[in-house]
């Protein structure tokens, strides 16, 4: 399974996932440049992978129907209503399958309520896994809490962080520079986030893509996934995980 990343509107970015003729598409916030790729590679679309109801995460799905009726379209059973042309109905623990590949589903609720994510664990031991986490996890940071709260982000992120270290995630945004900016802020003497910035400054200046980023490499600089570290338990001068998040949450909203 090959993955492309296709640039969407300012910061957004759509996943093809392509083996052969065949391909599948996670949150096509726009239909023509999911349009164009597939015509370069001469594949057929069979599926649309929706990770939340957010319009930048599903506004291509009807015109990507119109011109595949025949593809299938997947979200959480939780945003029933609110997903254009859903057809499968998913919740955690589900699995879905493209060509030779089974993601499993993670039920994922903070940013939204009915938020899920797609892993797939590696092909083979010297393969990375693949995880579409949307807009859960970004790299360097995570999405806001508009329909669920810190012990529920928590909760999800938890889940998210057990996965193998080598495992690419493929957020849907390009936040990483602001993201880490921000980090450096509330966790100041980790010299693995001190070097990674440094590294995102540089590739954000040649106009590189920082996504997929590796979890191992979050779960060292990513403030927010390190809720039970002495460093940020001292900026936030609390101990219970989900009130340290949630007090970093609420100073990158400000930030
Ligand atoms: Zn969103
Ligand atoms: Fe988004």
């Amino acid at each position: 399974m090959q993955i492309h990343r296709i640039n969407a509107w300012s910061d957004n970015y759509i996943f093809l996932l392509h083996t052969g003729t065949v391909a599948a598409v996670v949150d096509p916030t726009e239909a023509q440049p999911v349009l164009d790729q597939l015509e370069n590679l001469g594949a057929e679309l069979i599926a649309i992978f929706n990770t939340h109801h957010h319009g930048d995460h599903v506004g291509g799905n009807r015109q990507l129907l119109d011109r595949f009726p025949q593809a299938t379209v997947y979200a959480s059973e939780a945003d029933q209503g609110r997903i254009p042309g859903q057809q499968v109905f998913l919740k955690g623990g589900d699995t879905v399958e493209f060509c030779d590949r089974t993601a499993q589903i993670f039920f994922v609720p903070g940013h939204t309520k009915g938020h899920i994510a797609y892993y797939f664990p590696p092909a083979t031991p010297a393969e990375p896994g693949e995880l579409f986490c949307g807009d859960t996890l970004f790299a360097g940071g995570c999405g806001r809490l508009f329909e669920g709260t810190p012990a529920q982000m928590v909760e999800s992120l938890s889940q998210l962080r057990q996965l193998p270290d080598n495992t690419r995630i493929w957020c849907a945004h390009e936040y990483t520079l602001s993201n880490l900016k921000f980090a450096v802020t509330v966790d100041r003497q980790n010299p693995d986030l001190q070097r990674r910035y440094t590294q995102v400054q540089a590739a954000r200046q040649r106009q590189e893509a920082t996504v997929p980023s590796l979890l191992g490499t979050e779960k060292q600089t990513n403030p927010f996934l390190r809720w039970d570290q002495p460093a940020l338990q001292a900026i936030t001068n609390i101990q219970d995980p989900a009130r340290v998040f949630g007090r970093i949450r609420g100073m990158k909203d400000m930030f």
